[in-house]
């Protein structure tokens, strides 16, 4: 692609020259195209949750997405976690946002729907590292609510640093199971888990970040105030010194892991036989699933500060 305009002021290393914002736009959404057609991530007659953070990689996803598969029927999730004034910012960004685009919007709140937030997760012994049962929470919800919904695919706005650095780590604490995980596409391997799909998969946080930009995307400029401490970004900082000297580096990386190593770790996927939490009915590894023992401690230390 090659933009004639002669002021386009974004440098994409591997598009051959300057493109200007609307070039970019057009660029940007002919790469999310290639990559949901490239494996297969959408079907005719599929319904699509996208899991909306608020943040710059999921509205560009639900923009793009909305923008390239007109046809396609497309519906924004967003688990509300009751993080100080962060999730309610969030969630008043993403009503506007999706109200605009004509989108369906569901939002869970977990104060509303469960009496608890993260924030409760401080008085457990999580609470050096929320962000370990704020995910967990977040994973089972999305996939809960678009199961019980009826979508087929549910979408999330990973993007290539993200799964990169999943990979990273992955690879230096061989975490099997967690390589045999990082797909653009991960099959269903129960009737109540929903097929994820990771359109961004291909594209870097930059890359998201100027696409919102140019499409004027609203999103959350601050981070989440419970991630600061609790989240080690080292690994990151790393794989950034090193894209700096071999630029193509994540791209490489994660294709080389996909299409020649990821094999390897497949038998890994399916070691652990899946049984159903007595609790909840929902499939998982243990029973009690995660979540069930996650809501179970923080309801325990919640009644336990009423009763002092
Ligand atoms: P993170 O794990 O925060 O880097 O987010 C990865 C992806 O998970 C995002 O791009 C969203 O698709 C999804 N996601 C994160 N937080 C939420 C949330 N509160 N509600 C819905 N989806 C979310
Ligand atoms: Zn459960």
């Amino acid at each position: 692609m090659h933009c004639k305009a002669a002021d386009g002021e974004i440098f994409i290393p591997y598009a051959r020259g300057r493109l200007c914002p609307s070039c970019y736009i057009n660029f940007f959404e002919r790469k999310v195209k290639r990559t949901v057609s490239k494996y297969r991530m959408i079907q005719e007659g599929d319904r699509v949750a996208v899991a909306v953070s608020g943040g710059k990689d999921s509205s560009s996803l639900m923009h793009a997405l909305k923008k390239t598969f007109p046809n396609v029927e497309f519906t924004g999730i967003y688990i509300n976690l009751g993080i100080g004034g962060y999730s309610d910012e969030c969630e008043t960004i993403l009503t506007d946002f999706l109200k605009k685009l004509e989108v369906d919007f569901i939002v869970y709140d977990v104060r509303k729907e469960l009496g608890i937030s993260v924030e409760d997760f401080k008085r457990t012994y999580f609470k050096g590292r929320l962000c370990s049962p704020c995910g967990t929470i977040k994973r089972y919800l999305l996939n809960k609510i678009a199961y019980e919904e009826g979508f087929t695919k549910l979408a999330t706005g990973h993007n290539l640093d993200d799964l990169v650095e999943v990979l990273f780590n992955a690879y230096i604490h061989g975490d099997v199971s967690q390589l045999a995980r990082i797909k653009p596409v991960l099959p269903s391997s129960h009737e109540k888990f929903v097929v994820k799909i990771k359109p961004l998969c291909e594209l870097t946080e930059r890359e998201n970040l100027l696409y919102a930009e140019c499409s004027k995307i609203p999103y959350r400029t601050i981070a989440c105030p419970l991630s600061a401490r609790a989240r080690s970004r080292r690994g990151k900082k790393v794989i950034d010194k090193i894209a700096e000297s071999i630029p193509y580096f994540k791209h490489a990386f994660f294709k080389s892991h996909l299409k020649k190593l990821s094999r390897f770790f497949e038998p890994e996927a399916s070691i652990h036989p899946i049984v159903e939490c007595k609790v909840c009915g929902m499939p998982s590894s243990t029973s009690p699933c995660a979540f069930c023992k996650r809501l179970q401690l923080v309801k325990e230390v919640n009644n336990r500060g009423r009763d002092d």
